[in-house]
């Protein structure tokens, strides 16, 4: 079960009330790396999982993450409330108060919509979705997830912080970012402390082609490294020479019963093509200047922007010449 400690995590102490502020902060309320995405993460991960020690990882830090959640909406409630109760009043004139909600990017819609109070939306107005969240629910797939998921939510605080001067925000920011380095080791360590955890799954690879590096992009910046060249790769380097990879003739077939082959073969008959007649179209029936060679004639095509804007002035209509 949960229980609610009326303490926050880390104090939050904000200087002043700022809409916009508040607006792009909930980019990591709402948002595809906030902390709702996080905390349902690692929840739903936890609760199907069947190693006590994963288990127990994922429910701690899943609660963490709620209790982040209440954290980043608790600046973002403040950053509103001077807005809010002005709205909630009527307490400044029309235009004062118009300014206040305007002040930038979404934080309108905050006001207006959701009252000052932190909605589930990024800092766009995008609304929260369950799709964030990628489980796959293989411990090794969605370890490696969430380590990505911790290092996204990292970058975006320190976005976050570089855009406020506010120093009670960056020092709760500075925390929140720091608890995501926290997490991300956890993981890690979860991830190797797992046996052959590369690569995901049971099945071993194909041996011919786990160490084929196939060089598809070529010509002028053409690199090499650690990761296509050395001891562990084999190169492609011919790749059009060796297609298809498996020997066999690189076509895409599938057997067919009798029935089926009649169906697809009438099928093919109805919608061949004929390349042998140049049929008339609609479009020579309506072909205007820019129109391009239809059925031998010149319908004006343009080529240049120079010659086109020309046609579009020949082609104006109003007796004063003008649009
Ligand atoms: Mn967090
Ligand atoms: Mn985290």
């Amino acid at each position: 079960m949960f229980m609610h400690n009326k303490r926050l995590q880390y104090t939050v102490r904000v200087a002043e009330p700022n809409p916009a502020l508040a607006s792009l902060l909930l980019e990591q309320f709402g948002g595809p790396d906030g902390e709702l995405a996080a905390a349902m993460r690692y929840f739903t991960q936890g609760l199907s999982e069947d190693d006590p020690g994963r288990k127990d990882m994922l429910l701690d830090i899943a609660t963490e993450e709620l209790s982040h959640l209440e954290v980043i909406g608790s600046i973002v409630a403040m950053l509103n409330k001077g807005v809010k109760g002005a709205q909630a009043e009527a307490s400044m004139s029309e235009a004062e108060l118009f300014m206040a909600l305007n002040a930038g990017g979404d934080s309108h819609t905050q006001s207006l919509l959701y009252g000052g109070g932190p909605a589930l939306t990024n800092s766009s107005g995008v609304p929260w979705t369950a799709a964030y969240i990628d489980s796959r629910g293989d411990p090794t797939c969605d370890l490696r997830s969430n380590i990505a998921a911790e290092s996204r939510a990292k970058i975006v605080y320190e976005r976050l912080i570089n855009i406020t001067d506010d120093p009670g925000i960056k020092d709760a920011l500075g925390f929140l970012m720091t608890r995501e380095i926290a997490h991300q080791k956890s993981f890690e360590k979860a991830l190797y402390s797992i046996a052959d955890n590369f690569p995901p799954g049971k099945l071993p690879g194909l041996s011919a082609y786990t160490d084929l590096y196939v060089n598809t992009s070529q010509g002028d910046g053409d690199a090499t490294g650690p990761w296509n060249d050395g001891d562990q790769w084999d190169r492609l380097d011919d790749v059009a020479g060796n297609l298809p990879l498996d020997g066999g003739d690189g076509q895409a077939t599938v057997g067919l019963d009798e029935d089926d082959k009649a169906t697809a073969a009438a099928m093919l008959t109805r919608l061949k093509s004929d390349p042998t007649i140049d049929p008339p179209t609609g479009a020579a029936l309506g072909a205007g200047p820019g129109a391009g060679r239809l059925d031998g004639l010149d319908y004006g095509g343009a080529g240049s922007m120079d010659e086109a804007s020309a046609l579009a002035d020949r082609s104006t209509t109003s007796p004063e010449g003008g649009f």
